[in-house]
């Protein structure tokens, strides 16, 4: 057990118990500080365990409604395992109403963690070494924040190992969003330094979300949240019943976007304020524009338009207006009915 985060509870005792993960700090107003984290767990006998995490990053909220209100309804006798459930796991982020930690800590690139670190490090740290290796399956719901808006999905990484790829797309499609959206490994970035590439390298099962966004949480997006977590349980086995198809709910079949080629992806060239021109799940072609940055300066200077960079369907537009150099204001995917025609 990591000697800087506690439980104040057994996560190995049977039955429904709240609490905390007591974080040691140290700040200017309180030298010898605790720095509490919220934690349930639901256990009822042998099962899988299914980790469910929500409030990686401060400002989106639709997971970490989910997440709470399973906290506070779900009970042991629905349970054949158990469910450890962090509603919010950057609560000082969350309490800002930002992505990142006041710190600047981006705690979806904190991983695997320094237990001797600041509080974000020995966070992950705990759940890297300590929650990660009793898990079956890992929860991990994010939405687009103030910046982005996702058309509500859940995600994967095309990885390269086959069958951990057919285990990530069942899942994937159990959360039965209209669209599935099919990302590459993040450029620049160490995929084991996020929490889902973290979990993914400890070998658990992966559940990921991106659901909605631009700093509000809908009654449609709170709620895709919630069903799609309850039909996450049912699939992981961790709720006995059987999980419910989007056939079987009266839905159409799912669209799964392609969005790992370069050109996918739209970026702010100039500063200014953006308007979206082509709504979320919509076509669009190579060269239309699909957005423009105006100059509030010098309102009567032309727009400038951005160009897709190829046809598709767009899955991620702008949330906050204001961009600047580098900013991504949009996302395009190539789209299939079906996950077996996506080229390898
Ligand atoms: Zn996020």
């Amino acid at each position: 057990m990591s000697g800087t985060v506690s439980p104040s509870f057994d996560l190995n005792a049977e039955g429904k118990e709240k609490g905390y993960l007591i974080i040691g700090d140290s700040t200017n107003e309180s030298g010898w500080a605790n720095f509490h984290v919220p934690i349930i767990k639901i256990k009822n006998g042998d099962g899988p365990t299914v980790l469910v995490l929500a409030g990686n990053h401060g400002d989106e909220y639709e997971g970490q409604f989910a997440a709470a209100e399973l906290a506070r309804e779900l009970l042991p006798d629905q349970v054949h395992g158990r469910v450890i459930i962090i509603p919010c796991l950057s609560q000082t982020a969350s309490k800002a109403g930002t992505r990142h930690w006041p710190s600047g800590v981006n705690f979806n690139r904190s991983f695997p963690g320094d237990e001797n670190g600041a509080v974000s490090d020995k966070l992950a740290h705990f759940i890297s070494t300590e929650l990660f290796p009793i898990s079956d399956a890992v929860v991990d719901m994010h939405s687009g924040g103030r910046g982005m808006y996702f058309i509500p999905c859940s995600h994967m990484i095309w990885v390269s190992n086959k069958s951990q790829r057919s285990r990530m797309i069942s899942s994937m499609i159990s959360w039965n969003t209209s669209h599935h959206l099919i990302f590459p490994e993040q450029p620049g970035t160490n995929p084991a330094s996020l929490l889902p590439g973290d979990a993914e390298r400890q070998g658990t099962d992966l559940y990921t979300t991106e659901l909605g966004g631009a700093g509000v949480a809908t009654y449609e997006t709170t709620k895709i949240a919630k069903d799609g977590l309850s039909n996450a349980l049912r699939h992981a086995g961790v709720i006995p019943l059987p999980p419910q198809t989007r056939q079987e709910l009266g839905l159409s079949a799912p669209i799964f976007l392609d969005m790992r080629g370069s050109n996918s992806y739209v970026y702010a060239m100039d500063a200014g304020v953006y308007e979206n021109l082509i709504p979320v799940g919509e076509h669009v072609k190579e060269g239309e524009p699909v957005g423009m940055i105006h100059n509030m300066d010098h309102p009567s200077v032309k727009a400038i338009e951005v160009l897709a960079r190829q046809s598709g369907v767009v899955g991620v537009m702008r949330g906050f207006p204001r961009v600047t150099l580098g900013d991504l204001v949009a996302v395009i995917g190539k789209p299939y009915k079906s996950i077996e025609d996506l080229p390898e």
